[in-house]
């Protein structure tokens, strides 16, 4: 996605080699005509699909997925990573090992909103090992629903992820893909 990719180019900051900070457009502050761009691609990818529910997980993945959501007039869900005063019995459960903060978290979604009959698309922000992805297509199928595919902002495919997930049987389309962040410079997929 050529527009995103400019975005990347132009705002991205290279931390280390492995991780890119985008807090100008997607982690921080939001830039709603790119995301709604990036919407509007998910389902153009994604087209000839049935979907019912979009699944992400607080809070950046938040942004893509309600504009993928509202163009699809489907709902979103986002998975929780606080625990909730909820009763564990009204809740999905999986525990998620989150990249950039170096510690696992349980993340939840109530039954109340996914159910045997849903047809789910996961959409996140990051594509690094997968961890993330992994979870919240464990909860879709935890639910009994089928996962339709994984809508990923950028995918560094340098990190083992999108092949974990794809070797699972996984569909996986990342609107960017990165190579590497080495030397402090962002290298893209051909
Ligand atoms: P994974 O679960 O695939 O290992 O990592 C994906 C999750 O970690 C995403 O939800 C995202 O929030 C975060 N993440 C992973 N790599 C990066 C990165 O390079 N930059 C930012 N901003 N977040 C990342």
């Amino acid at each position: 996605m050529k527009l995103l990719k400019e975005k990347v180019m132009n705002e991205g900051i290279v931390l280390g080699e492995q991780v890119l900070k985008v807090d100008s457009f997607l982690n921080h502050q939001m830039d709603p005509m790119l995301m709604s761009e990036i919407g509007s691609e998910f389902v153009r990818r994604f087209a000839g699909e049935e979907i019912t529910k979009i699944l992400t997980i607080e809070s950046s993945g938040i942004a893509p997925a309600i504009m993928t959501a509202l163009e699809l007039r489907v709902p979103m869900i986002f998975a929780r990573k606080n625990k909730s005063l909820t009763l564990r019995e009204d809740i999905f459960v999986e525990k998620v090992y989150s990249f950039t903060k170096r510690e696992t978290n349980e993340i939840t979604v109530s039954k109340k909103f996914l159910g045997a009959n849903d047809r789910v698309l996961i959409i996140d922000d990051f594509l690094a090992n997968g961890e993330a992805a992994f979870g919240l297509a464990r909860i879709a199928e935890q639910a009994g629903a089928s996962v339709v595919g994984i809508g990923i902002v950028i995918e560094k495919s340098f990190q083992p992820g999108a092949k974990l997930l794809q070797e699972a049987g996984y569909r996986v389309d990342s609107l960017v893909r990165i190579a590497s962040l080495d030397n402090g410079t962002v290298t893209f997929v051909e």
